[in-house]
């Protein structure tokens, strides 16, 4: 398959998805910050280095720019609850979103529950626990309508920064992969911020790697500028995006991965990615992986499906 080919199947935010969800996600991310640190987080809450918070004033603007986006608006992390910026968001997100399409992707509430209650529509939050019962009694207590999940059964993480390019060499094998990417047809966008301006993907983690890269000075500045209605254009728009971020993913390769909890799970990258994939958890190995039968490529019928992924064998 080709570039244009690829591209000619892939989704803009601008498009309706075949979903619930109103139709898409757009994600905006405050911060990569977490009290845990699930193997192959898609973020990179999982890893050392510096961490940084979105301003309140940023992320009004990036609110702002959504006028007249049709999908869910996410909170998105990281864990937002953690940051002291946590109730200026919920307040910017009420003026502005509808009730219906706020969202908030959160793995426990820290005190803010009300708050949540008050801001976020359950039905487009995705509260994954990670098998904290504590985070789950908090979450009850003081959002009785939420739907948390993951008490019981861990999430099964694929590995997200496993480089396509360093594993396969054949670009065209690579195309025909990136076309039929599960977080590009089903899930969402992202807004983030890159060397502290914000930033518009087309994808959330081709925002993830470059916010994760962004202290390496020849590293390019992928991102669109947030303005009015910078989503709302056609995948062409995001081809530069395409071309760098997904050919340094994994997520198209299905990888069979490890459990987000597993004390002593091993994490996958390979070399494109290893300078900035050191683990914050000490008893986590790493894997620099060279080749797809490393990562068991296809292991997993689809990516996003963390929680049935993590009953399966081997
Ligand atoms: S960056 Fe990765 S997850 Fe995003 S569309 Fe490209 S291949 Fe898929």
């Amino acid at each position: 398959m080709t570039e244009d080919d690829a591209l000619d199947r892939m989704v803009p935010p601008s498009k309706i998805r075949p979903l619930d969800w109103f139709g898409g996600t757009m994600q905006i991310w405050v911060t990569r910050r977490c009290d845990r640190a699930c193997t192959n987080c898609t973020q990179g809450s999982n890893l050392r280095g510096a961490t940084e918070v979105m301003p309140v004033a940023l992320f009004e603007k990036a609110v702002v720019s959504l006028k007249d986006y049709f999908g869910v608006v996410g909170l998105f992390g990281g864990n937002p609850a953690i940051t002291k910026e946590f109730p200026e968001y919920c307040e910017i997100l009420r003026e502005h979103v509808p009730y219906q399409r706020r969202g908030l992707w959160c793995n426990r509430p820290f005190g803010h529950g009300k708050l949540m209650r008050e801001t976020f529509n359950p039905r487009v939050s995705n509260l994954n626990v990670h098998q904290s019962q504590e985070a789950y009694d908090e979450f009850k207590r003081d959002w009785p309508e939420c739907q948390p999940f993951g008490l019981t059964s861990d999430s099964r993480h694929s590995p997200v920064f496993v480089a396509m390019k360093d594993v396969i060499d054949d670009e065209e094998k690579r195309w025909e992969l990136i076309a039929g990417c599960d977080i590009n047809q089903r899930w969402s966008a992202m807004i983030g911020l890159f060397r502290g301006e914000l930033r518009g993907w087309f994808c959330e983690i081709a925002g993830s790697q470059a916010m994760l890269h962004q202290q390496e000075t020849d590293y390019p500045d992928t991102g669109s500028r947030v303005e009015p209605g910078w989503w709302d254009r056609p995948m062409a728009e995001f081809a530069h995006q395409v071309r760098k971020h997904c050919h340094e993913c994994g997520v198209p390769l299905r990888g069979y991965g490890a459990l987000a909890n597993d004390p002593i799970g091993v994490e996958q990258c390979s070399q494109t990615h290893g300078q900035v994939y050191q683990l914050k958890l000490k008893s986590k190995l790493l894997q620099v992986v060279e080749n797809a039968e490393q990562v068991e490529q296809g292991a997993l019928s689809e990516f996003t499906q963390y929680v049935p992924n993590a009953a399966k064998k081997r």
